[in-house]
């Protein structure tokens, strides 16, 4: 039975501690970017015109408890984790074989790979690739085990626009910064003090993840400058933590970036003769830039593609000479449906991508048990835990998607398949919930204070450039490194939870 050691954590406070710890974290928040747009909700258009206010991203005041060889743990994978996901996404036929189950009953996925095989058909013309990953978990400890050691298990792997970098960096800095100024009591310096709370290093290396491209890309082709495109939703947001990434591209490393609205690729972009991408401000239409890297911090989900043109506008990017982050195939790569593939028992395909087999090993530790919901043994055997009421609350349903607020979870599970055609059910797979144990903290969240029970999902952010070769599956790894964590602190009353971002502490200190 786990429970927790500090039941004291976090600790109660008095008003004028309370008052001083959130003048604090409001103001420092501020200051330095730790910010969001306010919710629509929250201020009135009309109070906000220019669109010019910004508040507080939702953070703890309290640093959050994860046991510290569970973050050794997700670290320690995150370089192989870049190698199996650059591999397959190398594979155009083992992928192919993938989305072929899925392109009958998703239309986004058929989609997707539309504008691969047009872009295929014609040729690519640019071999590098950059991945700029994240690796979800959530402590997991056997509840049949009675010694249990934590270890992580694996939510997901997100290939596309893993976000939350930029401010990641901000909240250890914030935290450590609380920490700094005796913002907390002493009753907890044996659990937040300076050695628990690792510094992200999310901004600097996701940045420089973007600026290897970059160099990797050379020199443009005539005189005109080189730039990299954040490809954004608009409106966004969560602008600042995509800002802290440009600024960090443009200051460390003279790195010119833009913000092009997805819905403006057509407009703002065009291709010359060999489809080197040119940028050209609307600003200023007359100076173009080439593009060396798209980064996509847009895309992921079926509603942004509204029309044609959009579908238009991604094709384009795909066709040029710009490195994609990440290419369609990467995108296809980051499913859930890749991922219940290689959790399944004794599949070769983890084998097939990770030859090393120690790192395999390491890889295969941090997987939970996965089921497609198709017609094989497996799946039938997931469809009757799926339809039982008393089996299904042990599970959660997901889509192909990405962007959170998709899935389906426990009791609810039932009723959405009995509503689904059973033609539809294969583009779901069903995955056992992590249940990972509960702690207390307080979330600061537009501009109120909840405090009750969460639960911790730590991420893992990973940067990888590679260079595809002649033939199908071939690459060479040019750079592969870890960038940094995120650490989100979550209700845990809510199925998702709001995401709220908080710190680290990596103490081993949460289990007895
Ligand atoms: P998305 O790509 O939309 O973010 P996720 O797989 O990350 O999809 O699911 C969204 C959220 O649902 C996660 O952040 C987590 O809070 C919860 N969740 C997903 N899978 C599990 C699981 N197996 N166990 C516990 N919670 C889960
Ligand atoms: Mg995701
Ligand atoms: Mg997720």
């Amino acid at each position: 039975m786990i429970t927790t050691m500090y039941p004291e954590y976090p600790p109660g406070l008095n008003d004028e501690q309370n008052k001083y710890l959130l003048a604090n974290l409001k103001d420092w928040s501020i200051a330095h970017g730790l910010a969001v747009r306010p919710p629509p909700a929250y201020v009135p258009e009309e109070h906000n015109p220019l669109g010019a206010l910004a508040t507080t991203a939702p953070v703890t005041l309290f640093p959050s408890l994860f046991p510290r060889v569970c973050f050794e743990q997700a670290k320690s994978v995150a370089k192989a984790y870049n190698e199996l996901y650059s591999a397959i996404a190398s594979d155009e036929g083992w992928l192919k074989g993938i989305v072929e189950e899925l392109v009958d009953i998703d239309d986004f996925i058929a989609q997707l790979w539309k504008v691969y095989t047009s872009t295929k058909s014609e040729g690519y013309v640019q071999p590098l690739q950059l991945g700029l990953f994240r690796s979800d978990y959530m402590v997991h400890v056997d509840p049949a085990d009675t010694s249990p050691s934590p270890a992580v298990k694996q939510v997901e792997f997100n290939t596309i626009a893993s976000s939350f970098g930029g401010l990641s960096s901000q909240v250890s800095a914030l935290h450590k910064h609380l920490l700094s100024i005796d913002a907390y009591p002493d009753t907890i310096s044996s659990i937040v003090n300076e050695a628990a709370l690792p510094q992200s290093s999310s901004v600097p290396q996701l940045a420089r993840g973007m600026a290897v491209a970059h160099q990797a890309y050379g020199p443009p082709e005539s005189d005109i400058e080189t730039c990299v495109i954040f490809l954004v939703q608009d409106p966004e947001r969560n602008v600042f933590d995509q800002r802290h990434l440009e600024y960090a591209l443009n200051n460390n490393h003279g790195v010119r970036t833009f913000r092009l609205p997805f819905g403006r690729v057509l407009d703002d972009t065009k291709l010359d003769a060999n489809r080197k991408l040119l940028y050209l401000p609307p600003h200023a239409p007359n100076k173009p830039f080439e593009v060396s890297l798209v980064y996509f911090r847009a895309g992921y989900s079926p509603a942004e593609y509204q029309s044609q043109r959009d579908w238009d506008g991604r094709l384009q990017i795909e066709r040029s000479a710009a490195i994609k982050c990440p290419s369609i195939l990467t995108q296809l790569a980051g499913t859930k449906k890749v991922q219940q593939v290689l959790a399944t028992p004794h599949s070769p395909h983890l084998k097939r991508f990770l030859p090393d087999d120690a790192q395999a090993a390491a890889v295969l530790k941090t997987f939970a048990p996965i089921y497609p919901l198709d017609k094989s043994e497996a799946g039938q055997e997931a469809r009757n835990l799926a339809t039982n009421p008393e089996t299904a609350v042990r599970y959660v349903l997901k889509p192909q998607r990405e962007g959170g607020g998709n899935n389906v979870y426990r009791k609810a599970i039932p009723g959405f398949l009995n509503g689904l055609p059973e033609l539809q059910w294969p583009a779901h797979i069903l995955m056992e919930m992590i249940e990972p144990p509960a702690q207390s903290n307080v979330i600061f969240r537009n501009g109120e204070m909840q405090e009750g029970g969460v639960i911790c999902e730590l991420g893992i952010y990973g940067a990888c450039l590679w260079k595809n070769g002649e033939k199908d599956g071939e690459r060479d790894i040019v750079e592969n490194f870890e960038a940094g964590y995120l650490l989100r602190t979550k209700g845990s009353g809510s199925e998702e939870g709001g995401v709220a971002v908080s710190c680290c502490s990596t103490r081993n200190v949460l289990w007895s």
